[in-house]
């Protein structure tokens, strides 16, 4: 039975390479209704990546103006470029009911369940299963340069550091296990009461049932 509920804002956050990317588009597959909160951004695209897909690409005035009017959730730089997340589709999807997943630094998770919206959150970090399989995903990917992959491992620390800010902390060692753990996290917090609000009607009709059956 289908029962009225809020959307949920769910943050994936992790150090580059271990896997965030690959386990939201997983995520969007399992339910094709979860919408992508695509981020804006200064930092070039990378091949294959698409304008308006992974990511809004912004020179730095626009993205600063844009700052400047408040049409950002939060925003935070990360490498040297500036990353921010648009205000608009995310209070759109809440209202329709609609589930919204991040793929945000723990800068932006920070910001985001200290608004008034983190009633809303369920956060979720990410760990590799060594900083040695971290780095060797990195290569994998084959999309940085030698000097932005040391990068990203200095900055991988930081990111780790945060851990213990979200509500749940996965290791992601077998990509099946893990997917089907995020799957059951956005499982069981839809189910939350207080995400219902559809339950208080539901419940009155099984009262008003009682009454019709019993007097
Ligand atoms: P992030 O978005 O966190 O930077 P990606 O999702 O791009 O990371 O993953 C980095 C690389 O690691 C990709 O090549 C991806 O296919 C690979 N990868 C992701 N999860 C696993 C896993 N559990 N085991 C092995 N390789 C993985
Ligand atoms: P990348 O350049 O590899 O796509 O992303 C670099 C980092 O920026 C990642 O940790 C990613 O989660 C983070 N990021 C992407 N979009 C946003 C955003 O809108 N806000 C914040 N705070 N971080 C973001």
């Amino acid at each position: 039975m289908q029962i009225k509920r809020r959307g949920l804002l769910i943050i994936l956050s992790s150090p580059s390479g271990a896997g965030k990317s690959t386990l939201s588009r997983r995520l969007m597959e399992w339910d094709p209704s979860i919408r992508f909160s695509v981020s804006a951004t200064t930092r070039p695209p990378r091949p294959g990546e698409v304008d308006g897909r992974e990511y809004h690409f912004l020179d730095r005035e626009t993205f600063e103006r844009m700052v400047d009017e408040g049409a950002f959730l939060e925003h935070a730089e990360v490498f040297g470029n500036l990353y921010g997340t648009p205000r608009a589709p995310v209070e759109a999807a809440i209202e329709e009911g609609n589930d919204i997943l991040f793929d945000i630094d723990w800068q932006g998770g920070q910001q985001i369940r200290n608004s008034p919206l983190s009633e809303d959150v369920v956060s979720i970090f990410v760990l590799p299963p060594s900083i040695r399989a971290l780095e060797a995903r990195l290569r994998k990917r084959g999309q940085d340069p030698e000097e932005v992959i040391r990068a990203r491992m200095s900055r991988s620390r930081d990111e780790i550091s945060h851990w213990a800010e979200y509500d749940y902390v996965l290791v992601n060692d077998d990509l099946e296990r893990c997917s089907t753990e995020v799957e059951t996290i956005v499982s069981a917090e839809r189910l939350r009461r207080r995400r219902r609000p559809g339950l208080t009607e539901f419940v009155r009709s099984l009262n008003r049932e009682f009454e019709e059956l019993m007097g």
